[in-house]
């Protein structure tokens, strides 16, 4: 990205305020690299969805936030928007190594998250891959040290932490925390923590869940620093 180009999108999101947001409609009236917005449009997103339109401001500021809002509100572009724009921003090439590290409960959603992200980040060069089991360990392994975007379940990302050299995430820039409450019912919950302990500090995280429950809370406590919250399915 061209800095004049990225001195006006860092202006622009600098100058955002939270009545003005709630005002937009539309992906392009936000600060969005011409990539992104090409990649959007192509995918047929065009409108923003309560949760998309409340947090992408939030994230591409730079905040930690928590997201909730319930199944099918569109929590998957909510953060991988600012995951693509936060990698365009620093000019993230192939030899920075992971900048975003996704994490999902199951495979199913790993898959659907990458599929999303070829999508609408067709326009962009990141280099991104799953980590998800079931393909053989090695074969990952030797893919994963070329990666910019990992999306992984918590399982098979820890064992890579624990075992592939070629994994490394001491570049890491964001860290998203995806259906918290669903990882944290699937049992995943040490899991987790091991993996967030062991992530850069100064990272942003992102953590999205359906419901806001007390594990959610804690695990919040323990990932984020100086958090927003946003919660969109309040309609109770
Ligand atoms: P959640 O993670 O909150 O359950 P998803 O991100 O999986 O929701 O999105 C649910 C569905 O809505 C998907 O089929 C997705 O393609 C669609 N969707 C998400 N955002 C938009 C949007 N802005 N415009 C149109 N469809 C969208
Ligand atoms: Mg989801």
């Amino acid at each position: 990205l061209a800095s004049q180009e990225l001195e006006a999108l860092r202006a622009r999101i600098d100058e955002l305020e939270d009545d003005q947001v709630k005002q937009f409609t539309k992906f392009e009236e936000l600060p969005l690299t011409k990539g992104t917005l090409k990649g959007l449009k192509e995918s047929s997103y065009v409108t923003m969805t309560d949760i998309q339109r409340d947090t992408i401001h939030l994230a591409l500021k730079g905040h930690d936030l928590l997201g909730a809002a319930k199944t099918g509100s569109g929590k998957t572009l909510a953060f991988l928007i600012p995951v693509i724009e936060k990698l365009i921003h620093e000019n993230w090439n192939e030899f920075d190594g992971v900048g975003a590290l996704i994490i999902s409960p199951t495979r199913e959603l790993a898959m659907q998250i990458y599929e999303v992200l070829l999508k609408i980040g067709k326009y962009s060069s990141f280099s991104a891959g799953l980590v998800i089991g079931g393909k053989d360990y090695s074969f990952e392994k030797d893919r994963i040290g070329k990666m910019n975007i990992l999306i992984g379940t918590p399982g098979r990302l820890l064992q890579h932490m624990d075992q592939s050299a070629t994994l490394n995430l001491d570049n890491l820039q964001m860290l998203v925390l995806d259906e918290a409450d669903r990882i944290l019912d699937l049992g995943f919950k040490k899991t987790l923590d091991d993996i967030v302990c062991n992530l850069p500090p100064e990272r942003q995280t992102l953590l999205f869940s359906a419901t806001q429950t007390k594990s959610v809370q804690d695990l919040a406590r323990l990932s984020l620093v100086s958090p927003k919250y946003v919660n969109t399915s309040s309609d109770a």
